[in-house]
């Protein structure tokens, strides 16, 4: 007897606990979440980016657009410094790593970092390429392809309007005192 009315009393306490639950249970919203499907970690929406971009700029970046060779301003561009990502500014490739493919857009034999580049099968236009985008914000660069030199035999060919440069700084004057470990 005794223990029925407690088995009473517990499943009495169970139900008004899940009634007490279910009743402040609101809806939330869910997170927005930090990544998206190509493992980019800023996103935003059609509309910034046309706000933020040139019309030329948001057509190659963000809809996959290529510009005409030799009308970028980077392929015929040899100061030494970093491009970065013209719409994230993440760095992608150095000076260094550029050379002079004839192809008519700027050319890299490797990436600043592994990283750096996410890369993606493109079977448009009736080809098989590897697409190449910005990982930080999967903005389209161009393709890479397995007719460049060595060390990597890879060609980074890139849209000049998905890059930013930034100059290196000029060399420090020899006279000061050199870095010692
Ligand atoms: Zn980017």
């Amino acid at each position: 007897m005794r223990s029925t009315l407690l088995t009473a009393l517990t499943v009495l306490a169970f139900t008004v606990a899940c009634t007490a639950q279910s009743s402040t249970g609101d809806v939330s919203t869910k997170p927005l979440s930090t990544t998206d499907s190509t493992g980019a970690t800023i996103m935003k929406t059609d509309e910034q980016w046309q706000a933020e971009l040139t019309p030329e700029e948001y057509r190659i970046l963000r809809q996959k657009g290529t510009e005409r060779a030799f009308t970028g301003k980077y392929w015929d561009h040899h100061a030494d410094g970093t491009y970065t990502c013209r719409g994230c500014g993440a760095p992608l490739f150095t000076s260094e790593q550029k050379y002079d493919s004839g192809c008519g857009w700027p050319s890299y034999y490797d990436a600043i970092d592994s990283g750096a580049i996410v890369t993606r099968p493109d079977y448009s236009h009736g080809m098989t390429r590897t697409e190449i985008v910005c990982a930080r914000c999967g903005g389209h660069l161009g393709h890479v392809f397995d007719d460049g030199p060595m060390p990597t035999g890879l060609r980074y060919c890139v849209n000049s309007a998905s890059l930013g440069f930034e100059q290196a700084k000029p060399e420090t004057d020899p006279t000061n005192e050199p870095e010692k470990p």
